[in-house]
């Protein structure tokens, strides 16, 4: 794929949102009770019954989710194993956020939740291969952390003194300007 080109495969996605979210409450219902209907779905994902089973049609066709004769609902191997992958994601992006990046609040978990079911293995490997090192006790992790955390990384409002923004400021003068980290 040439530079430029990689926007398109945001369209290639194995997972929409909103399945994803389907996979982990599956998953989720399934440790919980040890099982799992649409009714359960439904309740769990505040939806009506109906666009439970609508939303569950794509996932039973990908065989990404296995409906029984009495319709318990179970996932596949490959269905759990991208549960199972979102979750991390989920877990990861928002652990970087928060601890790295000082992003505050809800902020990061909105933001984890957005992107969750993007990433791929490898990416999420990694940024899950930094955290530990980042949390770990080693002395270079803790400086880091100090450094970053007494280095103003916001915006300045002025792109003249900005240190992130490149042709205008994303954040109006108007609001305040520097947002220093806490
Ligand atoms: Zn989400
Ligand atoms: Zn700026």
């Amino acid at each position: 794929m040439q530079r430029g080109e990689t926007w398109k495969e945001y369209e290639s996605n194995p997972l929409t949102h909103s399945a994803a979210h389907y996979l982990m409450t599956i998953r989720a219902l399934l440790q919980e009770r040890g099982y799992a209907r649409v009714t359960d779905i439904a309740r769990a994902l505040n939806i009506t019954r109906g666009s439970c089973s609508i939303s569950l049609k794509p996932l039973k066709k990908r065989a990404l989710v296995i409906e029984d004769d009495n319709k318990f609902l179970q996932l596949s191997a490959e269905g759990d194993r991208l549960a199972q992958l979102v979750e991390k994601n989920d877990e990861v992006v928002e652990a970087f956020l928060r601890d790295v990046l000082g992003v505050e609040g809800e902020q990061a978990e909105i933001d984890a939740c957005k992107i969750e079911h993007l990433l791929s293995l490898d990416t999420s490997l990694r940024l899950a291969g930094f955290l530990s090192f980042i949390q770990s006790d080693s002395k270079v992790a803790r400086d880091f952390l100090k450094e970053l955390a007494e280095t103003n990384t916001g915006c300045a409002g002025d792109v003249a003194n900005c240190p992130v923004c490149q042709e205008s400021c994303l954040v109006p003068p108007a609001q305040g300007g520097a947002t220093p980290r806490a």
